[in-house]
């Protein structure tokens, strides 16, 4: 069952679940939106605890040097966040203060910092992966979560600026890292069923930029590099990717210089989960008060 976009935003702000902060896409959250979101984490948790993954955390920014290895500016400029901070003189910031008293762009003279805001959560674990060394035999599997950030501002409250990742990574062989997209494809369907949400599986394309990004779309179709697990929630648009199943070769094998145990260059791929956009899915298709849900969904998420 989708909602209509406005009433949608009006169900969500009045009822306290998303309370607006003057710009498009972003939110603070409630006491029962979070709740929601650690449950769902935690079925997360549960349906790859057999995997045993190593857990770990990064902050939700990078360093400019491993942000251009990464190679986020040739695709998504649009989309990318770097943070700038004041750095001058006492007679500058006397001119920064005139200028934000004037209500004038006070913001041109702000200078980069080292950091930038990470556009999704695995970004942070290449560099460290590749300077352990190479991989074991069996390569490797990480879970990560990161408050992430995209500059793609939207009335959509399912399109937000910042939002919650959370990520199984593989590293390892071609062969071995499809099993684990493969696998993980099947797993999120049962398990994003289990939640009584309909849904389906699709190859998907990213919105890379520019003239140059046109191929780079068709050579994502073409070679299924990415699927997502959709879920229509909005009348009148797209159904929402809640979570993407990502191969990327060897791009960051290469740039990160991730390698498997016999020295060859590591292939990786990603399964991620929007945390906002599993909630929001829920919301929409069951209603905004969990309490009310189905008892089977209820079960799923908090058994
Ligand atoms: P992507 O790297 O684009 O595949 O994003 C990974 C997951 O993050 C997607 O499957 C979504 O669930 C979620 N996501 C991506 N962009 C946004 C956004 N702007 N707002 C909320 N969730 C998002
Ligand atoms: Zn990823």
């Amino acid at each position: 069952m989708t909602v209509q976009l406005e009433a949608f935003r009006k169900g969500l702000f009045d009822s306290g679940l998303l309370i607006p902060m003057g710009v498009d896409g972003l939110y603070g959250r409630s006491e029962t939106f979070e709740s929601i979101g650690t449950a769902f984490d935690a079925l997360v948790s549960r349906t790859g605890a057999a995997d045993k993954a190593e857990v770990l955390r990064f902050p939700p920014a990078l360093s400019k040097q491993v942000f251009e290895t990464t190679g986020y500016m040739a695709s998504f400029p649009q989309l990318a966040g770097t943070i700038h901070s004041f750095a001058g003189n006492d007679k500058a910031h006397a001119a920064l203060m005139r200028t934000i008293e004037a209500k004038e762009d006070w913001t041109t003279t702000q200078k980069a910092t080292q950091v930038v805001a990470v556009p999704a959560a695995c970004y942070p674990l290449y560099g460290p992966l590749g300077a352990r060394g190479p991989l074991k035999p069996e390569g490797a599997l990480f879970d990560v979560f990161s408050w992430c950030f995209r500059h793609e501002p939207s009335l959509e409250p399912t399109r937000m600026q910042f939002f919650r990742m959370r990520e199984f990574v593989r590293a390892g062989s071609p062969e071995q890292v499809q099993q684990f997209r493969e696998a993980w494809v099947e797993r999120g369907k049962k398990m994003m069923e289990s939640l009584q949400l309909p849904l389906n599986v699709d190859v998907a394309n990213d919105p890379f930029f520019g003239r140059a990004g046109r191929m780079l779309v068709t050579n994502q179709r073409e070679q299924a590099l990415k699927f997502e697990l959709l879920v229509p929630v909005i009348e009148g648009t797209s159904p929402t990717a809640c979570l993407s199943f990502n191969y990327h070769q060897d791009k960051f094998g290469l740039s990160f210089k991730i390698r498997k145990s016999d020295g060859e260059t590591a292939h990786t791929a990603c399964v991620g989960f929007g945390i906002e956009r599993v909630i929001l899915a829920l919301l929409a298709t069951h209603g905004y008060d969990p309490q009310k849900w189905p008892d089977r969904v209820r079960s799923a998420l908090w058994p």
